[in-house]
Protein backbone atom coordinates (compact mmCIF):
# COMPACT_ATOMS: atom_id res chain seq x y z
CA UNK A 1 0.00 0.00 0.00
CA UNK A 2 1.42 3.36 -0.66
CA UNK A 3 2.03 5.39 2.18
CA UNK A 4 1.34 3.23 5.27
CA UNK A 5 2.58 5.64 7.23
CA UNK A 6 1.50 8.97 5.76
CA UNK A 7 4.06 10.50 5.49
CA UNK A 8 3.54 14.78 4.59
CA UNK A 9 7.41 15.29 3.97
CA UNK A 10 9.23 16.19 0.24
CA UNK A 11 12.60 14.87 0.05
CA UNK A 12 15.27 15.52 -2.06
CA UNK A 13 18.87 13.87 -1.95
CA UNK A 14 21.41 13.28 -4.38
CA UNK A 15 25.44 13.55 -4.25
CA UNK A 16 27.89 16.64 -3.28
CA UNK A 17 29.22 17.15 -6.74
CA UNK A 18 28.75 15.50 -10.11
CA UNK A 19 31.29 16.18 -12.70
CA UNK A 20 31.68 14.45 -16.33
CA UNK A 21 33.58 15.01 -19.37
CA UNK A 22 36.50 14.01 -21.80
CA UNK A 23 39.64 12.78 -19.85
CA UNK A 24 37.99 14.09 -16.57
CA UNK A 25 40.05 11.36 -14.62
CA UNK A 26 43.15 13.61 -15.19
CA UNK A 27 41.53 16.08 -12.32
CA UNK A 28 40.44 13.90 -10.18
CA UNK A 29 43.55 14.32 -7.55
CA UNK A 30 42.15 17.98 -7.58
CA UNK A 31 38.80 17.35 -6.80
CA UNK A 32 39.54 14.22 -4.01
CA UNK A 33 42.45 16.28 -2.24
CA UNK A 34 39.88 17.22 0.46
CA UNK A 35 38.33 13.92 1.04
CA UNK A 36 42.13 12.86 2.82
CA UNK A 37 45.78 11.51 1.56
CA UNK A 38 45.29 8.05 2.17
CA UNK A 39 42.94 6.16 0.08
CA UNK A 40 41.38 2.66 -0.40
CA UNK A 41 41.12 2.27 -4.06
CA UNK A 42 38.72 -0.19 -5.16
CA UNK A 43 38.87 -1.38 -8.85
CA UNK A 44 38.91 -5.03 -10.59
CA UNK A 45 42.17 -6.68 -12.32
CA UNK A 46 40.66 -5.58 -15.73
CA UNK A 47 39.58 -2.04 -14.76
CA UNK A 48 42.62 -1.65 -13.27
CA UNK A 49 44.81 -1.94 -16.73
CA UNK A 50 42.11 0.27 -18.49
CA UNK A 51 42.18 2.82 -15.99
CA UNK A 52 43.39 2.35 -13.02
CA UNK A 53 47.23 2.53 -13.40
CA UNK A 54 46.70 6.08 -15.01
CA UNK A 55 44.61 7.31 -11.62
CA UNK A 56 47.09 6.00 -9.44
CA UNK A 57 50.13 7.64 -11.28
CA UNK A 58 48.08 10.83 -11.37
CA UNK A 59 47.04 10.42 -7.71
CA UNK A 60 50.62 9.38 -6.63
CA UNK A 61 51.90 12.71 -8.55
CA UNK A 62 49.78 14.56 -6.06
CA UNK A 63 51.05 12.86 -3.03
CA UNK A 64 48.35 10.19 -1.96
CA UNK A 65 49.31 7.18 -0.18
CA UNK A 66 47.18 4.66 -1.97
CA UNK A 67 46.08 1.68 -0.69
CA UNK A 68 44.66 -1.36 -3.32
CA UNK A 69 42.18 -3.02 -3.04
CA UNK A 70 41.29 -5.81 -5.76
CA UNK A 71 37.51 -6.12 -6.29
CA UNK A 72 36.19 -10.12 -6.52
CA UNK A 73 33.75 -9.31 -8.82
CA UNK A 74 30.44 -9.65 -6.76
CA UNK A 75 28.95 -6.81 -4.61
CA UNK A 76 28.35 -9.44 -1.26
CA UNK A 77 29.02 -9.26 2.35
CA UNK A 78 32.30 -11.66 2.02
CA UNK A 79 33.34 -9.30 -0.35
CA UNK A 80 33.01 -6.36 1.83
CA UNK A 81 34.23 -7.61 5.46
CA UNK A 82 37.24 -8.70 3.50
CA UNK A 83 37.60 -5.15 1.74
CA UNK A 84 36.98 -3.13 4.77
CA UNK A 85 39.14 -5.15 6.66
CA UNK A 86 41.73 -4.30 4.39
CA UNK A 87 41.39 -0.55 4.65
CA UNK A 88 41.08 -0.59 8.45
CA UNK A 89 44.61 -2.17 8.42
CA UNK A 90 46.02 0.07 6.32
CA UNK A 91 44.35 3.24 8.16
CA UNK A 92 42.77 4.81 4.84
CA UNK A 93 40.76 8.11 4.93
CA UNK A 94 38.72 7.55 2.32
CA UNK A 95 37.64 5.44 -0.40
CA UNK A 96 37.53 5.72 -3.93
CA UNK A 97 35.39 3.23 -6.57
CA UNK A 98 36.25 2.84 -9.79
CA UNK A 99 34.48 0.34 -11.99
CA UNK A 100 30.96 -0.87 -12.54
CA UNK A 101 28.09 -1.40 -10.43
CA UNK A 102 29.29 -3.75 -8.60
CA UNK A 103 32.36 -2.41 -7.56
CA UNK A 104 30.45 1.24 -6.71
CA UNK A 105 28.27 -0.52 -4.85
CA UNK A 106 30.60 -2.86 -2.92
CA UNK A 107 32.47 0.79 -2.02
CA UNK A 108 29.71 2.49 -0.83
CA UNK A 109 28.71 -0.31 1.65
CA UNK A 110 32.94 -0.31 2.78
CA UNK A 111 32.95 3.43 3.17
CA UNK A 112 29.59 3.00 5.43
CA UNK A 113 31.15 0.86 7.82
CA UNK A 114 34.41 2.27 8.01
CA UNK A 115 32.38 5.63 8.93
CA UNK A 116 34.18 7.28 5.58
CA UNK A 117 33.67 9.00 2.52
CA UNK A 118 33.74 7.74 -0.93
CA UNK A 119 34.12 9.35 -4.00
CA UNK A 120 32.73 7.60 -7.33
CA UNK A 121 34.45 6.84 -10.65
CA UNK A 122 32.21 4.73 -12.77
CA UNK A 123 34.27 3.62 -15.82
CA UNK A 124 31.14 2.42 -17.65
CA UNK A 125 27.35 4.19 -17.84
CA UNK A 126 25.35 0.92 -17.28
CA UNK A 127 23.18 1.34 -13.90
CA UNK A 128 21.85 3.79 -11.15
CA UNK A 129 24.83 2.70 -8.72
CA UNK A 130 27.14 5.44 -9.25
CA UNK A 131 25.33 8.56 -7.47
CA UNK A 132 22.54 7.05 -4.72
CA UNK A 133 23.03 6.18 -1.25
CA UNK A 134 22.38 2.85 -1.53
CA UNK A 135 23.61 -0.33 -2.63
CA UNK A 136 22.20 -3.70 -4.48
CA UNK A 137 24.26 -6.93 -2.43
CA UNK A 138 24.37 -10.25 -3.72
CA UNK A 139 24.82 -13.13 -2.95
CA UNK A 140 28.22 -15.11 -3.83
CA UNK A 141 26.57 -17.21 -6.27
CA UNK A 142 24.45 -14.38 -7.82
CA UNK A 143 21.31 -14.28 -6.39
CA UNK A 144 19.79 -11.20 -5.06
CA UNK A 145 20.05 -10.68 -1.15
CA UNK A 146 19.33 -7.16 -0.17
CA UNK A 147 19.33 -3.61 -0.31
CA UNK A 148 21.23 -1.53 1.64
CA UNK A 149 20.80 2.24 2.93
CA UNK A 150 23.45 5.07 3.89
CA UNK A 151 22.91 8.42 5.34
CA UNK A 152 24.95 10.22 3.61
CA UNK A 153 25.27 9.76 -0.78
CA UNK A 154 28.80 9.72 -2.63
CA UNK A 155 30.82 12.84 -1.89
CA UNK A 156 31.59 13.09 -5.19
CA UNK A 157 30.84 11.43 -8.88
CA UNK A 158 33.61 11.86 -11.69
CA UNK A 159 32.57 10.40 -14.77
CA UNK A 160 35.44 9.49 -17.54
CA UNK A 161 33.62 9.60 -21.04
CA UNK A 162 37.03 9.03 -22.90
CA UNK A 163 37.16 6.15 -20.42
CA UNK A 164 33.34 4.95 -20.71
CA UNK A 165 33.05 5.19 -24.59
CA UNK A 166 36.17 2.56 -24.15
CA UNK A 167 33.31 -0.34 -22.53
CA UNK A 168 31.74 -1.81 -24.99
CA UNK A 169 27.65 -0.69 -26.47
CA UNK A 170 25.83 -3.21 -24.49
CA UNK A 171 26.81 -1.69 -21.04
CA UNK A 172 25.57 1.64 -22.35
CA UNK A 173 22.49 -0.05 -23.70
CA UNK A 174 21.84 -1.95 -20.70
CA UNK A 175 22.18 1.72 -19.00
CA UNK A 176 19.35 2.83 -21.45
CA UNK A 177 17.28 0.33 -19.89
CA UNK A 178 18.08 0.99 -16.45
CA UNK A 179 17.14 4.34 -17.17
CA UNK A 180 14.02 4.25 -19.00
CA UNK A 181 12.51 2.16 -15.75
CA UNK A 182 12.94 5.20 -14.09
CA UNK A 183 10.27 7.47 -14.97
CA UNK A 184 8.04 5.19 -15.53
CA UNK A 185 8.84 3.58 -11.91
CA UNK A 186 8.54 7.33 -10.24
CA UNK A 187 5.11 8.27 -11.99
CA UNK A 188 3.62 4.64 -10.68
CA UNK A 189 5.59 5.11 -7.34
CA UNK A 190 3.92 9.55 -7.28
CA UNK A 191 2.54 9.08 -3.68
CA UNK A 192 4.61 6.75 -2.32
CA UNK A 193 7.75 8.07 -0.02
CA UNK A 194 10.83 7.50 -2.00
CA UNK A 195 14.60 5.97 -1.04
CA UNK A 196 14.83 8.70 1.59
CA UNK A 197 11.75 8.34 3.29
CA UNK A 198 10.31 11.74 1.73
CA UNK A 199 7.67 11.97 -1.08
CA UNK A 200 8.76 12.60 -4.58
CA UNK A 201 9.64 16.58 -5.03
CA UNK A 202 8.73 18.31 -8.46
CA UNK A 203 12.33 18.24 -8.86
CA UNK A 204 12.56 14.75 -8.68
CA UNK A 205 9.65 14.41 -11.22
CA UNK A 206 11.16 16.83 -13.54
CA UNK A 207 14.51 15.08 -13.65
CA UNK A 208 12.51 11.55 -14.55
CA UNK A 209 10.79 13.11 -17.65
CA UNK A 210 14.25 14.72 -18.87
CA UNK A 211 15.95 11.47 -17.95
CA UNK A 212 13.40 9.75 -20.78
CA UNK A 213 13.05 12.92 -22.74
CA UNK A 214 16.91 12.22 -23.45
CA UNK A 215 16.82 8.41 -23.99
CA UNK A 216 14.14 8.80 -26.90
CA UNK A 217 16.06 11.72 -28.66
CA UNK A 218 19.77 10.03 -27.91
CA UNK A 219 19.66 7.11 -27.01
CA UNK A 220 20.07 5.03 -30.20
CA UNK A 221 22.53 7.63 -31.51
CA UNK A 222 24.21 7.10 -28.53
CA UNK A 223 24.90 3.50 -28.68
CA UNK A 224 25.98 3.88 -32.12
CA UNK A 225 28.45 6.36 -30.96
CA UNK A 226 29.65 4.38 -28.30
CA UNK A 227 30.17 1.36 -31.03
CA UNK A 228 32.69 3.74 -32.94
CA UNK A 229 34.24 5.04 -30.10
CA UNK A 230 33.00 8.54 -30.12
CA UNK A 231 32.27 10.84 -27.72
CA UNK A 232 29.56 13.09 -29.33
CA UNK A 233 26.97 15.41 -28.00
CA UNK A 234 24.34 12.90 -27.94
CA UNK A 235 26.87 10.10 -25.64
CA UNK A 236 27.38 12.54 -23.47
CA UNK A 237 23.88 13.40 -22.80
CA UNK A 238 23.38 9.51 -22.27
CA UNK A 239 26.07 9.25 -20.36
CA UNK A 240 24.52 12.18 -17.79
CA UNK A 241 21.00 10.12 -18.28
CA UNK A 242 21.82 6.86 -17.45
CA UNK A 243 23.88 8.31 -14.93
CA UNK A 244 23.06 11.56 -13.23
CA UNK A 245 19.51 12.01 -14.01
CA UNK A 246 18.55 8.06 -13.52
CA UNK A 247 20.36 8.08 -10.44
CA UNK A 248 18.69 11.03 -8.81
CA UNK A 249 15.44 9.78 -10.47
CA UNK A 250 15.01 6.71 -9.37
CA UNK A 251 16.70 7.65 -5.51
CA UNK A 252 14.33 10.56 -4.84
CA UNK A 253 11.52 9.69 -7.32
CA UNK A 254 11.01 5.84 -6.20
CA UNK A 255 10.76 2.21 -7.59
CA UNK A 256 8.24 0.10 -8.58
CA UNK A 257 6.94 -2.87 -10.56
CA UNK A 258 9.85 -2.87 -12.69
CA UNK A 259 12.74 -3.55 -10.06
CA UNK A 260 10.81 -5.75 -8.31
CA UNK A 261 10.33 -7.89 -10.73
CA UNK A 262 13.82 -7.70 -11.99
CA UNK A 263 14.40 -8.85 -8.47
CA UNK A 264 12.08 -11.56 -9.01
CA UNK A 265 14.02 -12.92 -11.75
CA UNK A 266 16.62 -14.30 -9.87
CA UNK A 267 14.73 -16.71 -8.58
CA UNK A 268 15.58 -18.59 -11.68
CA UNK A 269 18.31 -21.09 -11.92
CA UNK A 270 19.24 -19.53 -15.60
CA UNK A 271 22.92 -19.62 -16.79
CA UNK A 272 22.19 -17.39 -19.72
CA UNK A 273 19.69 -14.87 -17.42
CA UNK A 274 22.07 -14.69 -14.80
CA UNK A 275 24.80 -13.45 -17.86
CA UNK A 276 22.20 -10.65 -18.39
CA UNK A 277 23.51 -6.92 -17.38
CA UNK A 278 21.03 -5.50 -14.19
CA UNK A 279 19.65 -2.81 -17.15
CA UNK A 280 18.67 -6.11 -19.74
CA UNK A 281 16.85 -7.87 -17.20
CA UNK A 282 15.56 -3.97 -15.96
CA UNK A 283 14.56 -3.59 -19.54
CA UNK A 284 11.98 -6.66 -19.97
CA UNK A 285 10.48 -6.18 -16.48
CA UNK A 286 9.70 -2.66 -17.78
CA UNK A 287 7.45 -3.93 -20.39
CA UNK A 288 5.65 -5.39 -17.20
CA UNK A 289 5.69 -2.38 -15.28
CA UNK A 290 3.79 -0.82 -18.85
CA UNK A 291 1.17 -3.73 -18.45
CA UNK A 292 0.61 -2.83 -15.05
CA UNK A 293 0.00 1.02 -16.07
CA UNK A 294 -2.47 -0.05 -18.68
CA UNK A 295 -0.28 1.22 -21.05
CA UNK A 296 -2.04 0.84 -24.64
CA UNK A 297 0.06 -0.75 -27.57
CA UNK A 298 1.05 2.44 -29.29
CA UNK A 299 2.84 3.38 -25.72
CA UNK A 300 3.86 0.21 -25.07
CA UNK A 301 5.57 0.44 -28.66
CA UNK A 302 7.00 3.27 -28.41
CA UNK A 303 9.74 1.72 -25.39
CA UNK A 304 9.70 -1.18 -27.38
CA UNK A 305 10.81 -0.37 -30.21
CA UNK A 306 13.78 2.14 -28.61
CA UNK A 307 14.49 -1.14 -26.27
CA UNK A 308 15.09 -3.32 -29.57
CA UNK A 309 16.86 -0.58 -31.50
CA UNK A 310 19.79 -0.66 -28.64
CA UNK A 311 19.65 -4.66 -28.77
CA UNK A 312 17.45 -4.93 -25.55
CA UNK A 313 15.94 -7.90 -25.11
CA UNK A 314 12.04 -7.72 -24.89
CA UNK A 315 11.11 -11.25 -24.30
CA UNK A 316 11.35 -14.50 -22.01
CA UNK A 317 13.41 -15.65 -24.95
CA UNK A 318 15.66 -12.67 -25.01
CA UNK A 319 16.36 -13.33 -21.85
CA UNK A 320 17.54 -16.96 -22.20
CA UNK A 321 14.22 -18.33 -20.42
CA UNK A 322 11.51 -18.62 -23.31
CA UNK A 323 10.69 -22.52 -22.06
CA UNK A 324 9.90 -21.09 -18.27
CA UNK A 325 7.36 -22.86 -16.92
CA UNK A 326 4.01 -21.35 -14.93
CA UNK A 327 5.50 -22.16 -12.31
CA UNK A 328 8.31 -20.71 -12.47
CA UNK A 329 7.33 -17.59 -13.65
CA UNK A 330 4.45 -17.52 -10.22
CA UNK A 331 7.71 -18.38 -8.34
CA UNK A 332 9.68 -14.94 -10.20
CA UNK A 333 5.56 -12.87 -9.21
CA UNK A 334 5.77 -14.08 -5.62
CA UNK A 335 9.40 -12.80 -4.82
CA UNK A 336 8.58 -9.95 -6.61
CA UNK A 337 5.83 -9.06 -4.18
CA UNK A 338 7.69 -9.81 -0.78
CA UNK A 339 7.08 -7.29 1.73
CA UNK A 340 10.25 -5.15 1.62
CA UNK A 341 9.97 -4.83 -2.24
CA UNK A 342 9.07 -1.59 -4.07
CA UNK A 343 5.93 -2.67 -5.95
CA UNK A 344 3.76 -1.63 -3.24
CA UNK A 345 4.63 1.48 -3.72
CA UNK A 346 1.99 1.41 -6.68
CA UNK A 347 -1.52 2.85 -6.34
CA UNK A 348 -3.08 -0.15 -7.59
CA UNK A 349 -3.90 -3.51 -6.09
CA UNK A 350 -0.99 -5.86 -6.84
CA UNK A 351 -1.08 -9.37 -5.99
CA UNK A 352 0.44 -12.62 -7.46
CA UNK A 353 -1.70 -13.53 -9.62
CA UNK A 354 -1.80 -10.33 -11.49
CA UNK A 355 2.49 -9.88 -11.82
CA UNK A 356 2.48 -13.65 -13.37
CA UNK A 357 -0.14 -12.65 -15.86
CA UNK A 358 1.87 -8.71 -16.22
CA UNK A 359 4.90 -10.96 -16.58
CA UNK A 360 3.34 -13.05 -19.18
CA UNK A 361 1.14 -10.15 -20.93
CA UNK A 362 4.59 -8.73 -21.33
CA UNK A 363 6.09 -11.72 -22.85
CA UNK A 364 3.74 -11.63 -25.59
CA UNK A 365 3.79 -7.74 -25.78
CA UNK A 366 7.54 -8.07 -26.97
CA UNK A 367 7.02 -11.39 -29.43
CA UNK A 368 4.15 -9.89 -31.30
CA UNK A 369 6.37 -6.45 -31.62
CA UNK A 370 8.91 -8.44 -33.30
CA UNK A 371 6.26 -9.97 -35.45
CA UNK A 372 4.78 -6.76 -36.32
CA UNK A 373 8.24 -4.98 -36.90
CA UNK A 374 9.91 -8.08 -38.39
CA UNK A 375 12.56 -7.66 -35.84
CA UNK A 376 15.16 -10.89 -35.40
CA UNK A 377 15.72 -9.55 -31.74
CA UNK A 378 17.97 -9.74 -29.30
CA UNK A 379 21.40 -10.72 -30.97
ZN1 LIG B 1 18.32 -0.25 -11.61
Amino acid sequence: MPNPNRVTEKLFQSPSKYIQGPSAIHNAPKYLSSFGVAPLLLCDDFVYGIAGEGLMAALEVAKFKVTRGIFGGEASKDEIVRLGALGKDKLVDFIIALGGGKTIDSAKAIADDLGLKVAVLPTTASTDAPCSAGSVLYQPNGKFENYRFYSNNPSIVLVDTSIVVQAPSRFLASGIGDALATNLEAKAARNSPNFGGGLPTEAAVAIGAKCEEILFKYGRQAVEANRAKAVTPAFEAVVEANTLLSGLGFESGGLAAAHAIHNGLTAIDNHTLHAKMHGEKVAFSTICQLILDSAPTSEMDRYISLMASVGLPTTLADLGIGNATDEELRRVAALACAPNETIWNMDRVITEEIVFNAIKGADVAGKDHKVRTGSVGFL
